[in-house]
């Protein structure tokens, strides 16, 4: 490999909307690269503090900078690569012939490059040839996936390029906290709010709900979980109202009369009496999207995450499709990807059910294009595994899964239930955990392999927006660590694999680019060196053409290139909690300091500093019917577990309604709540509506 430059355009190893930086190398400086917001049309040079103090992580005292093997007394002894790559290979190939090839599992990530997440799902499909393989997107994207690919036949985040919301009069924003999540952002929602027209639907009135105040926009704030029947709701008043878009949905959809059924029953005041929104909010909503001046209907985590995700993320394309936004150019329908590589991580491979280029890996045809790139016969690629959830439920269990190969996630942090993941991570032969970190799951691991990170490797990430975006190296790795392709190719080499395993991400990218080829997410007309020349690559992009910033401007992904209306109906919520004594609906979500599980942010000590551990946030007159002040220490708790934080009494959410942050580890665990329940189609597990019992534990 040659020597690393002296600087590098790149782009945040955090989140989707993939703001891009330059790296200057300091040698002499506190980090070892500098870091500096570049001018992109997501970022516009801006970035959050995340993205500020992301060097940090660079040069970190607890950084992993040689493989661990843990000791008989429970202890890690640093060990040669060589030794350790030698005893996975055999403890995997002892598993295998032992319990057969499932016996195996890898669990990915949505922060891998491409290229990893590439070699992920061959590596797992051919040298270890086992089906459980899924990963921790399925967590984040896949309620909204499983809508947009039932929907329109293809799920690109954002079917748009970011700047079109910038010409927006109305956007209607649910579930997302964008102002925390990903600041820059924020500024595509400027026309909006000058136009009077953002609306943000959320249980809390979070920071970015507080951006339609003064005027910009409305803040509808319903009981968790109850979004469903909001969308319904807006569906009614749109037909009702003679708003619908008749002729677009007669030239361009198929399936109106059920969802007009589907939603006949949810008049205004029902919704109201369900969700808390009064009728005059839903009307001026309803009307407001139908003002033809360019609406947006956007979703995320908030309304996705719950066991009916998919459903309630189909009831917002609905809408969207009855007011003829979707594939027009001047208005739309997408969903806000939330991990940094979220798009392409659940395009090339790393899904159970899937094969590059977004296809299904029960589809023949599919699986003969693979493996013709691959040079293996078709009947080697095992069928499709079990998706995150069920896959983390069999670990250790008898016929289930005994050795488990992690990257890039932090399961005891990030899963529901963490206890029962916990116990299942402790019962496995064999956890391998591939991190920069000892994340909470490394601790647990027998051997912690220790990887490069986003400034110290070349790839491409996709963003939220489908734009295949270069990340290159600034910096050259700690002489102990090495990228996951080498780490792939060397345990398939061990363990004769078929195929090939290249080390080198360009090539990694080509081959990928191959097996793509004709799929749904097609980069065969993409490479490195393209990109490199900073080409607007929006997928497809096709071989011999010059790639798709718009999609369905021309039709949806079906062969009569309709959108397809699915009636949703919801579940009665006859679960609600009781608003009697202590027992509310806890709602999980993330903070502007922090990412994901909370591994890598909570290490870098101005975001910790800033927010050092989880508060729970409670409204005054709920505080004070439990006899909580400010700053107690409240324990939140149900049958699975019980967090203590510390209670932040605000006005700023629901009376019934309680808000911990995922971020955090140990007793301060909001997974530690949650549950394994999941949606029957995308297997997204709730983490939005858990029943929990809150009372004061101590003052401070
Ligand atoms: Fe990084 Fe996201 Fe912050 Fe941009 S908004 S700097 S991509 S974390």
């Amino acid at each position: 490999m040659s020597a690393a430059p002296a600087a590098a355009d790149t782009h945040c190893p955090y989140c989707a909307l993939q703001c891009a930086m330059s790296l200057t190398v300091s040698p002499s400086g506190p980090t070892p690269v500098t870091v500096a917001g570049r001018a992109f049309p997501t970022n516009r040079g801006g970035l959050c503090k995340k993205g500020w103090t992301s060097a940090e992580l660079l040069g970190s005292a607890g950084r992993v900078l040689q493989p661990l093997v843990r000791r008989p007394d429970g202890g890690f002894d640093e060990a040669s690569w060589d030794a350790a790559l030698d005893l996975i290979a055999d403890r995997l190939r002892d598993s295998r012939a032992r319990f057969g090839a499932d016996s195996v599992g890898v669990f990915g990530g949505g922060g891998l490059t491409n290229e990893k997440a590439y070699q992920l799902g061959k590596f797992a499909r051919l040298a270890l040839g086992t089906s459980r393989i899924d990963y921790n997107g399925r967590f984040c994207m896949s309620s909204a996936a499983a809508a947009g690919n039932r929907a329109f036949g293809a799920d690109r985040g954002l079917p748009f390029p970011v700047e079109d919301l910038d010409a927006a009069t109305t956007i209607l924003l649910l579930g997302s906290n964008v102002a925390a999540t990903m600041p820059p952002f924020i500024a595509h929602l400027a026309g909006a709010r000058a136009a009077g027209g953002l609306i943000v639907c959320d249980p809390r009135r979070s920071s970015t709900a507080r951006l339609t105040e003064d005027g910009a926009g409305i803040h509808l704030q319903p009981a968790p979980g109850t979004d469903l029947i909001l969308l319904l709701g807006l569906t009614h008043i749109v037909i009702t109202e003679g708003l619908a878009d008749i002729g677009y949905l007669e030239s361009r959809t198929t399936g109106f009369d059920a969802v007009r059924r589907s939603a006949n029953v949810w008049w205004p005041e029902r919704v109201q009496a369900a969700t808390g929104v009064p009728v005059a909010q839903l009307r001026a909503v309803a009307r407001r999207l139908a003002d033809g001046r360019g609406s947006y209907i956007l979703t995320g985590r908030g309304v996705e995450q719950h066991v009916d995700g998919t459903d309630t993320a189909t009831a917002a394309i609905n809408l969207a499709l009855v007011l003829g936004l979707v594939g027009t150019g001047r208005s739309g329908y997408g969903t806000l990807t939330g991990q940094g590589n979220g798009q392409g991580g659940r395009e090339h491979g790393q899904k159970c059910d899937q094969l590059p280029g977004y296809r299904k890996i029960t589809d023949p045809s599919a699986r003969a294009h693979v493996a013709g790139v691959w040079g293996v016969d078709a009947a080697v690629i095992p069928g499709p595994g079990v998706p995150a959830v069920e896959l983390l439920a069999e670990l250790g269990r008898a016929g289930g899964v005994r050795c488990l190969l992690v990257h890039g996630s932090n399961v005891v942090v990030s899963a529901p239930d963490v206890s029962a993941v916990r116990a299942g991570l402790e019962a496995l032969d064999l956890l391998v955990v591939c991190d920069f970190f000892l994340s909470e799951t490394a601790l647990l691991a027998d051997v912690v392999l220790p990887v490069t990170q986003w400034a110290e490797e070349e790839g491409t990430m996709t963003s939220l927006e489908g734009r295949v975006l270069r990340r290159q190296r600034a910096l050259d790795a700690p002489a102990g660590v090495r990228s996951e392709l080498w780490i792939m190719a060397e345990l398939a080499r061990r363990l004769d694999a078929p195929s090939t395993y290249s080390t080198v991400p360009s090539e990694v990218f080509d081959e990928l680019a191959r097996a793509s080829a004709g799929g749904i997410a097609d980069y065969s007309g993409l490479s490195h060196a393209l990109l490199d020349t900073g080409a607007a690559a929006y997928w497809p992009f096709a071989a011999g053409t010059r790639g798709t910033p718009r999609l369905f401007l021309d039709g949806f992904a079906f062969p009569d290139r309709r959108a397809r209306l699915i009636a949703v109906y919801p579940r009665i919520n006859a679960d609600a909690p009781a608003q009697v004594g202590g027992v509310l609906t806890l709602i999980t979500g993330r903070l502007l300091e922090h990412y994901q599980s909370g591994a890598q942010t909570r290490r870098v000590p101005e975001l910790i500093n800033a927010r050092p551990e989880a508060t729970v946030q409670i409204h005054p007159a709920t505080a004070a019917r439990l006899g909580i002040v400010d700053g107690d220490i409240a324990s939140i708790s149900n049958a699975r577990g019980t967090v203590e934080a510390m209670a932040e009494v605000t006005i700023n959410i629901r009376h019934d309604t309680v808000f911990l942050p995922f971020h955090y580890a140990g007793s301060q665990c909001a997974n530690l709540l949650t549950e394994a329940a999941v949606d029957p189609v995308s297997a997204m597990p709730e983490f939005k509506r858990t029943v929990v019992t809150v009372a004061a534990l101590r003052a401070v």
